[in-house]
């Protein structure tokens, strides 16, 4: 048991008296209540106490007859997610007892003081897949849970086959390698994304080409595509920036007359729709991250979603050393070891039973901050076409400097009270390996005036209230 959580723990026998001294030197305002075996038996909070002394008990009565009989407790193996769910205002601290009913922890409230932007959200049902991957010994990037994920997630997105990689990034490297991209090629790619849109590109060989944003999606402007195509382009990347779609239509048109291919970087919009298509099922190949922060996770992981069995098949082949379908240990072109392991997958199966309430959860978040901000001079809040369904994958405004204070001052402001938030990307062509003398004006004021906020679904409607009172203030 950690020291801190020693303090508060006292006898049953123990006096009103020295319990409220216990209580004292624990500062979380609570006793922990043992009887003669050492089993956990109770709880008293020092209003407990106090409404004790006022209806007649003394300093002297034993903490047995005022104290809780059965608060609400967990077990060590209880999920941090579960217990966070468990906790409300009224109960801040949750006993963790273990397999003897004997005291472990305290699980408290007050480890919340610090909002993150986003925070992974796994339970029993992750807990429970991967435990038979260890007690099946089906642990690495064969098993079950790999074929059931790839199926499932396919079958969300709408598409015929989904293929999972080891992470995000190498999803978009292997799309990129699968249509054969390499040294002479140009690819299309909005700057202001994160940066491994761009250099996927860059490890092909090829040359990412920046294009601006609109200022109403945040995500590439088709107008400004057609002027950035060369007789050297192969393929264009539109980003589903923050889980808004980029503007696919006009984007498939430009392909088409231009004979390129679309792949599309959702890695921060799984379920987000444009005109009711889910994204991941428009271009040639989607492509997906499953990092800690992201819509749903695996830790980390990755997947490739298309409608083409030819690049389904060569993905295959590709992310597997190039080895032959047909024969084992036969490689006839040089491939890569981008596989996703059965305990990765295994995460991500139970991560997707819960999808939809993640997403519905995501959506009531941006919701209700906007309905806090709407009215707030110099904010703008995040965009939603009429076209689309943004799943908001991180809540973020815009902060006009001359109505108060800067974005980055903000940020720092945000610190100070324990809230974390974070810039809006940088735009790649600002950066030192793709510094470029040109301007891209939309892309450079959101870069520079956007914050992303706490957006997890752990985060309680309290907690919004907090951060958006904060803002104004
Ligand atoms: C997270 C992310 C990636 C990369 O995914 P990883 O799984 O972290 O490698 C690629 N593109 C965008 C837009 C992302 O947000």
């Amino acid at each position: 048991m950690r020291e801190q959580v020693t303090k508060l723990v006292v006898k049953n026998t123990t006096s009103l008296k020295e319990t409220i001294e216990a209580i004292d030197k624990g500062a979380l305002g609570i006793a922990l209540v043992v009887d003669e075996g050492n089993k956990f038996c109770g709880l008293a909070t020092d209003g407990d106490i106090r409404r004790a002394l006022l209806q007649g008990f003394t300093l002297e009565d034993k903490i047995e007859a005022v104290m809780q009989k059965n608060p609400v407790i967990a077990k060590t193996t209880t999920p941090r997610s579960t217990l966070l769910q468990m906790m409300s205002e009224r109960i801040r601290h949750i006993p963790l007892l273990d397999e003897q009913g004997e005291i472990a922890d305290l699980a408290s409230y007050l480890h919340r003081v610090t909002l993150p932007v986003a925070e992974p959200e796994v339970g029993d049902k992750e807990l429970e897949y991967v435990t038979e991957c260890i007690t099946s010994n089906w642990i690495s990037s064969v098993g079950k849970f790999v074929t059931q994920f790839e199926e499932e997630f396919a079958h969300f997105c709408g598409t015929k086959y989904a293929v999972a990689t080891s992470n995000g990034t190498v999803a978009l490297h292997l799309a990129l390698a699968v249509l054969g991209v390499g040294a002479g090629d140009e690819v299309i790619v909005p700057t202001l994304t994160f940066i491994a849109t761009a250099n996927t590109v860059t490890y092909t060989g090829a040359k990412p080409v920046f294009v601006d944003s609109e200022p109403d999606t945040w995500n590439i402007d088709p107008e400004k595509i057609g002027p950035a195509i060369t007789p050297r382009t192969r393929a264009i990347i539109p980003v589903h920036l923050y889980g808004h779609p980029a503007n696919m239509e006009p984007i498939i048109e430009l392909a088409e007359k231009y004979n390129l291919y679309v792949i599309e970087d959702a890695a921060e919009a799984h379920g987000a729709t444009y005109n009711s298509r889910i994204v991941g099922s428009i271009g040639d190949m989607g492509c997906f991250s499953f990092f800690g922060n992201k819509i749903i996770t695996t830790g980390e992981g990755g997947m490739i979603t298309t409608n083409n069995k030819e690049f389904e098949q060569k993905a295959r082949m590709l992310r597997d050393h190039g080895v032959s379908p047909d024969k084992k240990y036969w490689h006839p072109v040089i491939g890569f070891n981008y596989r996703l392991t059965n305990i990765q997958a295994a995460i991500g199966v139970a991560q997707l039973e819960k999808v939809d309430r993640v997403l519905d959860r995501k959506r009531e978040i941006a919701m209700f901050y906007n309905s806090l901000l709407k009215d707030v001079t110099g904010i703008t809040l995040p965009p939603e076409a009429s076209w689309a369904k943004n799943v908001f994958w991180m809540y973020s405004i815009l902060i006009e400097e001359e109505y108060g204070i800067g974005r980055d001052e903000l940020i720092a402001k945000l610190k100070e009270s324990g809230v974390d938030s974070r810039p809006v990307f940088y735009p790649i062509h600002t950066m030192p390996p793709y510094r470029q003398d040109i301007v891209l004006p939309v892309a450079e004021e959101l870069g520079s005036k956007g914050i992303s906020l706490p957006s997890g679904i752990g985060l309680k409607d309290e907690e919004i209230e907090r951060v958006a009172s904060l803002i104004k203030k």
